[in-house]
């Protein structure tokens, strides 16, 4: 602004509300004043106002401050602060602007431009006085000015008694004697407390030559405190206290733009889905707290876990673990799974978690993509059998973004016709017969080629699409029985898998029945296969339609007996007809016998049919039948094939063994 612009300003402002006012700081006397400045100031004339003399009652600190606005008005700086000016003894508070003057005699001088307090907002940070003191270097104090007293009271002497955190003064000094100015917000002693200050800091040469600190302090605490509670509202899951995503998010960030290298460890729970879904999403609440409970005790005071998601962790250790060490915290919280986590129907809840582990920056250098790694190495964890933790590898992400690619084509796989049907024969072993077929669902898609069934069930399942597929899977079942009873044997019966998901849709067993109705086939002609899990955890829920199968004399089998609750003590408790004995125990049949025919005899005592699946060799049926295993199931016995392929053979001789 040139002198001319500021004189023609100047005029101007007359008719303004804004007080203006031009201070000669070397000789402490206002020099020219607007009208509005007089009623700040309480003045009643310019005459008395440009007479007074505003040494007499300046502090050394204020003094100072001037000192240092006049050093940079001489480089051109405006400085915009609030501050509390005392005309008469009375405190009047205003927002100014401070900027350069040139006096008449060329010396610098300071324009003011003052708005009071009535006309600007309250607004936290605008609105806080400037609360002015000056050190020595050491600290001690020199002078505060009033705002200073009324806060922290006349008996402070040294920084040392103001400052919560010692680390941030040590900052301080250290930053201010290299010439820098040092601003943060920080906690300070208050009379009334501990509380929230936005504060700059400034070595300054007083007029005597000695250095001091110069520290202007802004009162923000109810700013920071409302940040702070909105912080944590935004921050936080409300359900197990931990950090959010969006929390998350920061930490991650500001680790990231500081270079500080971290582990980032993300845990996903096996099966809970199935909990949630059967048991209620009460009882999934409390086994996420218990897990949420789990994490904390394995973890450092200073590593932040999050709930990323419904069953979803993620750890966050900062300075990148060696190798061991992050086997060690991922062994902890895998064994941490090892103890029940809730008690249903007397029965314990067994629960397991399958761990992906990525570093910054090795592995990744930005938020999405370090997620991403750990995320793509959990899912590797889940292939290889979950309940274990696995290092990120280049390349694993492929396979993540493979989930979604198949999530987005299976829900046209119904449309587009991609989906068919396989039947794997179930010999009765006695008569050489297939007494029963199990339908598997296969899905061809132009792109993918054939996907895996467990894959394409799983991603079903997570998608919600599991409904609709299982009952275009029940409908074509059903009317294919009808053509294998022709030509195989009117007995043969179908079993059909159905997801613990789908049980719990209570539309699903007025849909079996339609369909059986529709083709004149009997209840007992299908075989619904559910899951140990499934079984477990619906068993006593009279509302479930698990309980309206069994009153409509549908047939259940148990399906994988073995992989998961497989517990023989509560067999008793579930009113199925058949168990299927999961192929793992063939895999040790060789040597050991036993379990398997311990499995035998006890199935048979509750009234209960023992089939085995997964037979692969002569030898293994032989073994067996033997054991009294008289259905079997398995690619020894046929591999599961379209329904073509039995309508164009006769399987009654091939059977006869
Ligand atoms: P499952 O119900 O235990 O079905 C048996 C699985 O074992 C089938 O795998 C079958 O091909 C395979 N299998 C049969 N005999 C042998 C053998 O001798 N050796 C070996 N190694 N495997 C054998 P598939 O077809 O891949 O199906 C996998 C699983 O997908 C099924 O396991 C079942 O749980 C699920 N599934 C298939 N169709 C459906 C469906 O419509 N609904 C639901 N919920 N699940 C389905
Ligand atoms: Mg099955
Ligand atoms: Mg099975």
């Amino acid at each position: 602004m040139t002198e001319y612009e500021k004189i023609v300003m100047l005029i101007k402002t007359e008719q303004l509300n804004t007080a203006i006012w031009v201070y000669d700081i070397d000789q402490s006397k206002i020099v020219w004043a607007n009208t509005a400045a007089l009623k700040l100031w309480n003045s009643p004339s310019h005459e008395e106002l440009l007479s007074r003399d505003f040494k007499a009652g300046q502090s050394e600190v204020i003094k100072e401050s001037l000192l240092n606005y006049k050093l940079a008005f001489k480089r051109g700086e405006v400085i915009n602060e609030y501050w509390s000016f005392h005309p008469k003894g009375e405190e009047v508070q205003a927002f100014c602007q401070f900027s350069g003057f040139e006096l008449e005699d060329g010396r610098v001088g300071m324009l003011v431009e003052a708005t009071t307090s009535e006309l600007i907002s309250s607004n936290a940070e605008v609105g806080s006085v400037t609360i002015l003191s000056i050190y020595q270097t050491d600290g001690k104090l020199i002078n505060g000015s009033l705002p200073f007293i009324k806060y922290f009271g006349n008996k402070l002497s040294h920084l040392n008694e103001l400052f919560c955190d010692h680390h941030v003064l040590e900052k301080l000094f250290v930053i201010t004697s290299q010439n820098i100015k040092f601003e943060d917000d920080v906690r300070l002693k208050t009379m009334k407390g501990d509380q929230w200050f936005k504060i700059d800091a400034i070595e300054t040469t007083q007029e005597e030559g000695n250095k001091a600190i110069l520290l202007h302090l802004y009162d923000i605490h109810e700013r920071k405190t409302i940040e702070q509670t909105l912080r944590k509202q935004a921050w936080e899951d409300p359900l197990t206290g931990l950090i959010n995503r969006r929390g998350l998010t920061h930490h991650i960030e500001h680790n990231i733009n500081n270079n500080i290298p971290f582990s980032l460890l993300y845990v996903d729970l096996d099966g809970f889905k199935m909990i949630n879904d059967s048991l209620g999403h009460g009882k999934g609440d409390d086994v996420l707290v218990e897990v949420s409970f789990r994490l904390k005790v394995n973890m450092n005071k200073d590593d932040i876990i999050c709930r990323f998601g419904g069953d979803e962790f993620i750890l966050l250790i900062e300075h990148t673990l060696g190798d061991d060490t992050v086997a060690v915290r991922c062994d902890a919280i895998l064994h941490s799974f090892v103890e029940n986590f809730i008690s249903i129907h007397s029965r314990d809840l067994t629960l397991s978690a399958s761990i992906g582990v990525a570093c910054y920056p090795k592995d990744a250098n930005n938020f999405e993509h370090i997620i991403a790694c750990a995320d793509a190495a959990m899912y590797h964890a889940k292939k290889l059998g979950k309940k274990r933790w696995i290092n990120y590898e280049k390349g694993m992400e492929h396979a993540s973004k493979r989930i979604s690619v198949i999530s987005q084509k299976l829900s046209f796989a119904i449309p587009k016709q991609e989906f068919s049907l396989y039947y794997q024969p179930i010999i009765d072993m006695v008569t050489g017969n297939i007494c029963s077929f199990e339908v598997l669902l296969r899905w061809k898609n132009e792109e993918l080629g054939f996907v895996d069934t467990e894959e394409t069930i799983q991603i079903a399942e997570k998608t919600g699409l599991i409904y609709e597929i299982e009952n275009w899977v029940l409908i074509q079942a059903l009317h294919d029985l009808v053509l294998l009873k022709k030509v195989i044997n009117k007995n043969v019966t179908m079993a059909i898998n159905i997801s613990g998901l789908h049980l719990s849709d209570p539309t699903l067993v007025d849909t079996i029945l339609q369909q059986l109705n529709k083709h004149h086939l009997q209840p007992k002609d299908i075989n619904i296969e559910l899951t140990e899990r499934v079984l477990f955890t619906q068993i006593n829920d009279q509302n479930n339609p698990f309980r309206r199968l069994v009153d409509n004399e549908i047939n259940i089998s148990i399906d994988d007996f073995g992989t998961g609750f497989s517990s023989l003590a509560y067999l008793h408790n579930i009113p199925a007809t058949t168990v299927k004995v999961d192929k793992s125990f063939l895999e040790s049949i060789d040597n050991n016998t036993v379990t398997l025919e311990c499995i035998h005899r006890l199935v048979g005592a509750l009234g209960m049919k023992s089939l085995i699946e997964g037979i692969e060799t002569e030898a293994q049926a032989k073994t067996l039948f033997a054991l009294g295993f008289n259905i079997q199931q398995g690619y020894f016995h046929g591999r599961p094939k379209p329904l073509e392929y039995y309508l164009s053979t006769d399987y009654r001789t091939i059977y006869s063994k």
